[in-house]
């Protein structure tokens, strides 16, 4: 099985009937580069900066994130590579920036909020991303965009950093590519307004379950609510991906975009790219490798009509033996 798996690897992840996806990796740091490159990731769909943050007693300098964005940004020079600002804030804390007690702190002043706050600390890492994209397929994306106001707000700070390089006559791709999380409910439910801003969207469904279900995603005790295959979650999804146009994809970079029994169903509701773990990787390429895009479709069409996460999971699991 491991040797099929391996077989895998320099086989793109196409469907029986033709249709090309887009198999990526979800990283947190430059050394998790090598595990996406053996399972055959053909780039990077999230790489999460936060630990670059979280792991430093101090801020780390411009200098610093320019060489962690460039060395992963050098290892896929066919591939994409999208880089998610900082999401601070929610549970994750920063030893050096002080931040005052919330009382929902997921509701609070988390990921691109709080960069509002500290234009500074944003705008370093920017410009940072900014002079690292003119060594591969730089993406830069957004998290925790509610609103179109949100990426004009932090596409004009862009703006200005690349002023900034401008005038300092130091290099950046000018054509560098600027997407969104989609993972919080009025995102997705406005999809086509907001895509009127960006490249491409990338759907987070662990925070888009956390917000849609109004379920804590670390929470034990209420966690038997928590269901990506809940036909909300589903419906949102597919508003997301029809949000299709030219020059501009749909991928997902939450847990569901690496579970095998979401797959076909993902696929069919058109997602182009599946950002995972490593690992997840050759499973989901073999799953794709093996089903036809048309029948993928049906299958999503009638996942839409039903009526639990349960019933949904269990057609699924039924269409898959069928297929095979
Ligand atoms: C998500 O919310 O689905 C996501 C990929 O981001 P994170 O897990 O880092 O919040
Ligand atoms: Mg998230």
């Amino acid at each position: 099985y491991l040797k099929e798996l391996e077989e895998l690897k320099d086989l793109d992840a196409v469907t029986l009937d033709g249709r090309k996806v887009e198999l990526v990796g979800n990283i947190g740091e430059p050394n998790d580069v090598a595990g996406v490159l053996k399972n055959g990731g053909v780039g990077v769909g999230l790489y999460r900066t936060e630990f670059l943050y979280m792991n430093s007693e101090v801020m780390p300098s411009e200098e610093k994130q320019f060489a962690a964005y460039r060395s992963v940004l050098e290892a896929f020079p066919d591939g994409p590579v999208i880089i998610r600002t900082l999401d601070i804030g929610g549970d994750k804390k920063l030893p050096y920036l002080p931040m005052d007690e919330e009382l929902n702190p997921f509701l609070g002043l988390r990921a691109i909020r709080l960069c509002f706050k500290e234009i500074g600390l944003f705008k370093i890492q920017l410009r940072a991303i900014l002079r690292a994209s003119v060594y591969g397929h730089a993406h830069i994306m957004f998290p925790m965009i509610s609103s179109i106001t949100e990426v004009r707000q932090a596409k004009t700070i862009l703006l200005d950093c690349m002023k900034e390089l401008d005038e300092e006559q130091l290099p950046y791709d000018k054509a560098v590519k600027v997407g969104v999380m989609i993972e919080i409910p009025s995102a997705a439910i406005a999809a086509d307004i907001i895509s009127k801003e960006v490249d491409f969207f990338s759907i987070g469904t662990n925070d888009l379950c956390q917000y849609t279900l109004a379920v804590d995603r670390m929470n034990q005790d209420v966690s038997y609510l928590y269901d990506p295959f809940n036909p909300a979650i589903l419906r949102l999804i597919k508003q997301v991906t029809a949000t299709s146009k030219d020059n501009f994809f749909t991928g997902m970079c939450g847990e569901m975009a690496g579970d095998p029994l979401a797959a076909i169903l993902l696929l069919g509701l058109g997602l182009y790219e599946f950002s995972m773990s490593a690992l997840s990787i050759p499973q989901i390429k073999k799953i794709i490798r093996s089903v036809r895009y048309e029948d993928a479709k049906k299958i999503a069409q009638a996942a839409l009509d039903m009526e639990t996460g349960e019933e949904i999971m269990d057609f699924v699991k039924d269409s898959m033996k069928k297929l095979n």
